[in-house]
Formats: structure tokens, sequence, C-alpha cells
């Protein structure tokens, strides 16, 4: 059998369906499912992404038979529209457009009313009676086809557009008549081929074949490349093209063309939330040119337009039906986009919203209690990446602010840094590690690098479906739109805010996305309230998950706010965090730069009370949860005196010349301290270090059991081991240690001893290591260093480089390079229990806190991972999830 290429859809049937989005992309299966399930779908088809592939495959040729399939599906749709593509006297119109099978919003190209020529025209005039609607409808069709496919620069023929307006006085589109319009075709060709050396093509045919071409070619146009990186989107899923009849939402007043979400999107509220604009095509809802008006009256502020609900009855409530038969059929909340035609209602698309993580979590929890899914499908839902977005702060309620401006509240959440006015100025100067505010008076595609290096970002105009809602929402940036208050004016940097004030480039200004506010200079913010739904969500993670998630804390207040996240222990606390508190910094200082073991044993005297009141203070916090306490681990030189005044106050302290205190520095310099005299390697040529961090630990622990009843079982941990002979002397001393504690005490405290694996020889020979080790936590911060012989500290310099020109898909100190790294993380665990079963694993790297790397940490059978406190519920999340994509 030929391959099929072409699928049909109209009048009650189609031949693809919603579990074809593959094959036919997202827009393409909704429209066949939307068309099946009895809704009002004008008829069209949808040529598949496999064509795309073909298309790339095969140096931009169309597999053979294509032709065939779209000449008979388009005589199927005249045939049902009962009219003809290219007959002079009742021409069949038609929009082409993308769809992918991921939502790509604003990246690819529509077209809109093709079929129309200096012939077909008149027919349009003939069948809507109205002249100028028919020529408004040609000379649309010729800017967007001339820009979209021929290459036409856009601004040349506004241009036109702006000098016919200011010739005939008027200031709007809508004052123009059929006669300027039909002017306007005719000098915009003249451009066009003045421009270009090209006619702009009279036949039909020509037409639809140049629009296919051109969704099929803008799949690899830079801004499509852009999001698809950004969104980790594969190019060989091709897109798909849908070509369908024209219906027309700017035929009159009793027209109108509008977007929608069966829920808030923001919030996620339980109500129709929706913008139309009576006699107006689709774009000029999405472009933001004119302020679209309520659906209905749910949300309508004083001053709005008046809602659908009230001008147009009967389609709304239509379309309140057709959004709950949308619900029930799909289960999630939907982004639909509608037009009415002489007051008959069609749907032009249907597809699962955006929205954000609180949106995400409200609908969610509220499709579970209403029946619509189960809490496997409710937990599912929300992507554990999108959590972050929740788990920042707002703004602090009580501080004072300045409010300069308002717009909509397009997107939640808070931000402030420096004003900017265009991306690739914003996405260097985040680059340089400042944080701004990208200000537009509307963005496009262009801008999606800049949005994405902005903290917010702020526009002049544009609703609440505006690309820069849309796309900030998806990105969870804090977005205020269409801010009439403001007036842009890139020539001088700088805009104007309600008052008249002027707010100049570099200037800083504080975004508040939940209400819309703009505010002159720095406000403070406040942690997010993780109750209510947040809870609910997470009670049914918890219930899923098997993998256990800690945090990462070395000081009690980060060990409260873990806990509050739900940590289930601490799986790193990082001892020398503490070292460089200022009270001991001097006498770590000390430690260190002492010649002789008894004026290193003076200054550890010093420290040891300082370090058991930290102890004490995280395992009061914990309330009897595992902490993991890692000994001393950085090189010594990140504690040295820098400062001449440092040294020589220090140099005064210890009773030694500044001389040879400078040359003792001097001496402690390493070429790659990160491979140098780190980790067991000072805990083995200094015991006396890890000998009073024991002690420490265990004088803690011993004091809460013994004072305050606790029970607590610390885990004492010795870094960067590399052979086992390393451990088993440092555990040794430790033992010892810990027994005499106890036994001073007169107490019974258990503890476990155990080591990071973070060096490749150690995954290598886990099964020795973990002769001396109860238990495991794998470094994959330094182990990955290790692996790729990739610095830390120097990667920044080049890693962006790699990922943007794709050597490497992701940074592999953020997302574990799980074919590498990894492997021998899962080397590591089985060598480990190969020797000791009951081993404990877990990981305290920065991948703990990366979904997929905790995805990956479930499959190769670690107890926990652990991660920074705000990444508890990420992780949490994540965990579930690792456990759902299994059955
Ligand atoms: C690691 O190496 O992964 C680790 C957690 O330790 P640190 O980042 O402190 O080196
Ligand atoms: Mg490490």
């Amino acid at each position: 059998m030929a391959a099929k290429y072409v699928y049909f859809f109209g009048d009650g049937k189609a031949e693809g369906s919603a579990e074809m989005k593959n094959l036919l992309g997202g827009k393409g299966a909704n429209l066949a499912e939307m068309t099946a399930i009895g809704l009002p779908v004008p008829a069209g088809f949808t040529i598949s992404t496999e064509v795309c592939t073909e298309f790339y495959k095969n140096d931009r040729q169309y597999p053979a038979g294509l032709t065939h399939e779209v000449a008979s599906n388009l005589k199927m749709v005249e045939d049902l529209m009962g009219k003809k593509f290219g007959d002079p006297a009742n021409p069949l119109l038609v929009s082409v457009r993308s769809g992918a099978r991921a939502s790509m919003p604003g990246m690819m190209d529509t077209i809109l009313n093709l079929g129309l020529n200096d012939t077909t025209v008149q027919g349009i005039i003939a069948q809507s009676g109205d002249e100028r609607f028919a020529y408004d409808a040609y000379r649309r069709f010729v800017q967007m086809y001339s820009d979209v496919v021929m290459g036409m620069d856009k601004e040349a023929l506004e241009h036109i557009l702006e000098h016919k307006k200011e010739d005939r006085g008027v200031r709007l589109d809508t004052d123009l008549t059929a006669e300027d319009w039909k002017e306007l075709v005719g000098k915009f060709k003249t451009k066009i081929r003045e421009t270009l050396g090209q006619e702009f093509p009279e036949d039909p045919q020509e037409q639809l074949w140049g629009a296919i071409g051109a969704v099929f070619g803008s799949w690899m146009n830079a801004r499509a490349i852009t999001y698809r990186r950004l969104n980790n989107i594969p190019a060989d899923w091709g897109t798909a093209v849908n070509v369908q009849s024209m219906v027309f939402g700017n035929m009159g007043n009793d027209c109108a063309t509008g977007v929608a979400f069966t829920r808030d999107p923001s919030t996620g509220e339980n109500y129709f939330y929706g913008e139309y604009l009576v006699n107006a095509q689709g774009e000029d809802v999405v472009a933001g040119i004119r302020t679209p008006q309520p659906i209905n009256k749910a949300k309508k502020k004083d001053g709005d337009l008046p809602a659908m609900e009230d001008v147009m009855p009967d389609c709304y409530q239509q379309l309140v039906n057709i959004r709950s038969i949308l619900e029930k059929h799909y289960k999630d909340m939907q982004d639909i986009e509608f037009t009415i035609e002489k007051g008959k209602l069609y749907m032009l698309q249907t597809r699962n919203g955006k929205r954000t993580a609180k949106a995400a979590i409200k609908i969610a929890v509220d499709m579970e209690k209403e029946g619509l899914i189960d809490e496997r499908t409710a937990v599912l839902r929300v992507a554990p990446s999108q959590l972050d977005q929740l788990l920042h702060p707002s703004l602090d309620p009580k501080a004072e602010k300045k409010v300069i401006a308002k717009g909509l509240p397009a997107s939640p959440g808070a931000a402030s840094g420096e004003v900017i006015f265009n991306a690739d100025e914003a996405e260097a100067a985040a680059k340089l590690g400042l944080k701004v505010i990208l200000v537009r008076v509307e963005t496009s595609p262009e801008d999606i690098h800049g949005m994405h290096a902005a903290q917010g970002i702020l526009t002049a105009r544009g609703g609440m479906t505006s690309h820069a809602a849309v796309v900030a929402r998806g990105m969870g940036k804090c977005c205020v739109a269409g801010c009439g208050d403001i007036k842009v004016n890139y020539a001088a940097n700088q805009f104007t805010d309600r008052n008249g004030n002027i707010v100049k480039k570099g200037d800083i200004i504080t975004l508040d996305g939940s209400t819309g506010e703009v505010i002159l200079g720095m406000v403070p913010t406040v942690s997010p309230e993780l109750t209510g739904d947040f809870g609910t969500l997470m009670e049914w993670v918890d219930r899923f998950r098997r993998l256990k998630v800690r945090a990462n804390a070395d000081n009690p207040h980060d060990s409260k706010v873990a806990r509050e996240f739900g940590a289930q222990g601490i799986g790193l606390c990082r001892t020398e965090h503490m070292f460089f508190e200022a009270d001991r910094i001097a006498a770590v200082r000390e430690m260190i730069l002492s010649e002789d073991l008894e004026g290193r044993q003076r200054a550890l005297a010093k420290i040891l009370p300082m370090q058991k009141g930290d102890f004490v203070g995280i395992f009061r916090e914990m309330k009897g949860l595992p902490v993991t306490i890692r000994l001393l681990d950085p090189p010594l030189h990140e504690f040295l005196p820098q400062e001449e005044k440092d040294i020589e106050s220090l140099a005064k302290t210890m009773g030694v010349s500044i001389q040879a205190l400078k040359s003792k520095v001097e001496f402690l310099h390493e070429f790659n301290p990160m491979l140098g005299h780190r980790g067991c390697r000072l805990g083995l040529t200094f015991p006396e270090i890890y000998d009073m961090q024991v002690q420490a630990i265990m004088e803690a622990a011993c004091e809460l059991v013994k004072d305050e009843g606790f029970t607590i079982v610390p885990e004492i941990m010795i870094p960067l081991v590399a052979v086992v002979d390393e451990l088993k002397r440092l555990r040794e001393n430790a033992i010892r240690i810990c027994e005499d504690v106890i036994a001073r005490y007169g107490v019974k405290v258990d503890y476990l001893i155990g080591t990071m694996i973070e060096l490749p020889r150690a995954a290598l020979t886990a099964d020795e290591i973990a002769t001396e080790a109860e238990f495991f936590s794998f470094g994959t911060n330094d182990l990955t260093q290790t692996t790729f012989g990739l610095s830390r500290d120097d990667a920044g310099k080049f890693l962006p480089f790699y990922v943007e020109t794709g050597l490497l898909e992701e940074d592999p100190f953020v997302s574990l390079d799980q074919n590498g790294v990894g492997l021998l993380v899962k080397m590591g665990c089985e060598k480990g229990r190969s020797t000791r079963p009951e081993i404990k694993l877990g990981i305290c790297g920065e991948h703990g806190g990366d979904p997929a790397s905790v995805i990956f940490c479930h499959k190769v059978g670690l107890d926990y991972v652990s991660c920074s406190p705000f990444r508890v519920p990420i992780a949490r999340l994540a965990a579930a999830h690792a456990v759902l994509m299994e059955q």
C-alpha cells in the first residue's frame, strides 16, 4: 500500500485522532479529534510530520504521491464547503498553519486568506457583499504571504500603509475604505516586484505550495531552533501542515474572533477565561494591537469593553457548552481559538493550555476532586521543574512600594533588575551577571533569547494571551503585559511612567507578575506559602515515591527550611562552611598556618566548641532525622588570608613575623588545588583536624541524647577517598574518638561511618571501599569534574559554548551525564552492594535536585537524593514521577 501523507477532517468525520499527535502534530490531531466529537470545525486536512522529515532527508524534496493526495483532499474540502479553490465566482479560501508535536507558540508561521487574487477577490465580494472586507482580506494575505513565504521585509509594506493613512488623514486601519485597500494591494505588489524582482503569485495552487514549503522551511528557522533547544525538542520530530477552509471573524459586527482557556491559566481557578474582539481576525487578538475584550462578566473590570456574554449571548452559551465538552473529553485545561462568522461559531484550535506552576497544581488537585482524573494523573500533570516558580519568593506585602504603573498580571512571581530595552543587550548584560528586566512595546519570537536572560518582562501592549504573556508563563518568568501606563521610547532608551516621570536604561525596577504592578527600585521578597493545594499534591507525591529526599544544609536555619520543604534528613552538611564565619575564620587560619602540631591543636581547641554548637543546632532542627556530616574537604588555600591587613593581624595573634607568615602562605599555594591537598588527604596528613570534628559531632549527639532524650544516629562522611586504605585508616581513628566520647558521656549512641564516591577510582573499586563504608554518597560534582577532566571552577568560560553548539546536550554539572558519569554511579552501586548488601546509597552533588537526574537515581536504586532545601519539593515530585512512569 502506498504511504499515506494527508489526513482529512470535516463534517463530524476525521481520519486522524488525538492519539496521532506524533504524526499530525498537536494542532492537527486536535482538529481531527474536535471534528470527530462533533464540534463545529471548518473542514480541512493535515499533511503529516513524516513529510517534514522526508523533506529534510531528501534535500527538500516532497515524497512522491503528496501532490496527488493534497489535490484529492482539497477536492473533499471543496465539496463539503460548496466552494472551489481558485473559482472566480465562488472561491474557497484556506489557512495554512504549522503544527508540531509539542506546541511552539509563535515560532512557526501562519498564512490566512490563501487563494485570493485579482479574480477571486471578486467572488469574495459577491459572497460577502462587502467590498471593503474583501480587499482588506486580500491585502492581509499579500502582507502575510510576502513576509512568510517570499521573505519580503514587512516593514516596507507597513510603511506604505502608514503613508496611505497619512495621505488620507486617518489614524486607524478601520478608517480606510475599499478603494484604499484595493489601491494598497496594487502598491504592495509593485513594491514586492521592485524589491524581490519577483511577481506576487496569482495562481492559487502556486500560493498553496509556496505556503506549505514555507511552513516546512520555518521548522529550521533560527527562532524555531532556539525554541527547540530551550525546550529540549528534537529536530527530527518535524512539523505538520494544516490546510483548513477559512472562516472570517472580520466580516462585520456579527463576527468575532477570540482565544480562551477553560480555566484561568495564571491561578488555575475554575472559570472560563478568555478574550475576544468583534470584527477581527485571530492575529489581532494575539498581536496585541487592539486591546481585547473579556468573554464573560466574571473577570470584567470597570472600564472594560462589553463582554461577549452580553454582546453575543447565543454564541457565548454555545462556547460554554463546548468548554465543558472539551474538558470532559480531554480531561485537562484547554487553550482554544474560535471565530464567529455571521453569528455562527467555529472552533479553530484546542490544545492543553500552558499554565503557571500555581495553576498546574490547582487544576490537577481540582480535577481529581471533580472526578475527572485520578491522583496518579494529577501528580504527573505537574512538571517537577515547573515547581521552581512556586518555591521562589514573592514581594514582601509589608514592604514600601512606589508603584509607577500597572499592567496585566500576565505571569506570577516577582523580580527586580535593571531596565533594558532590547533582547540582545538583555542577554549580554545577563552574561555579565546583571539582573535585568526586559521592557518592550510588545515582544515577538525574535526576543526569546532576551526573555530567557531577563528576570522579568514588561510590555506596554498586548493582552493575557499576547506573545509576552504566553512565553513568560511557559518559562516561569514574571511578566507584566499590556501596561498602557508606560510609553516606551526605544531611541532614547527610556520609558515614561503614568505620571510622566522618566525611567532610563539601567534604572532598577521591580515587577509583580501576580498583580501587574511596576515598582520603582528594589523591593524585598518573602518565602512562598506551601500549604493548601500544594500540600495536597505533595501528600500524593509522597505516597507514590520510594526514593527518599534529603537536603544539603550546613546550619540550623537551612535545616529548618529543608524540613519545612519535606526533607527526610540531611544528606550533606559541609563543615567547612562553618569555618568561614567571621568569628572563627581567624582560628581556622591559625590552625592551617601553624608550624607544628601543638600550634594546630591550640587553634583547634578554639574551633571545637563552635563546631559542637553548630551540630547541636542542626541535630535539634532535624528532630532525629538522619544527618550526614562530611569532614573537612576543601583545599586549605581557600581559607588563607589574601589581604595584607589580614596577614598582619594574623601574624600578631600567632606571634610570628609577617614575612614568616607570608612564606607559609606561599608554601601552601597549589597549582591545581581541586586535585591537590584536600579531602581525606588532609585528614590523613593532619589527623588532629578530623579528630576534632568527630569529637564535636559525637559530643553534640551524646549531649542531646543524654539531656534532651533525642534519638540520633550521626553519619560521619569522609570525602575524596580514592583507595580503600585511606578510608580504613581514617575510620579507625574516627571509631577511636567516637568510642571515647560515648564512654565519657556514658550513653548509647549508634553512628555510621561512610564515604563519598566522587573519584572514578572510588567508583571502580567500590566493592573494596564498601568493606570499610557503611554508606556511600555519590559526590557527583567532583565525580563529573574528574570523569570529564573538566574543572568546576573554569568550565564557565567554555561550557556554555559546548551546550549552545550541541557538543553536549546539557551542562553536565546541572544534569547528570547519564551515559558517562552515570555509569560510574551505577557501577558504584552494584559493586558496593556486592560486598555489603545493606549499604545505604545516596547522592549529594547538585544533580540531586535536577528532575532527570533524580529519575536516573531512582532507576539505579539509590536510597535517597540530597539537594538544596529549595529543590526538595522538586526532587520529591520527580521521585514520584519516576515510579509512575514505570507502570
Ligand atoms: C560533590 O563533589 O558532589 C559534593 C557534593 O561535594 P562538593 O560539592 O562540596 O565538592
Ligand atoms: Mg566533592
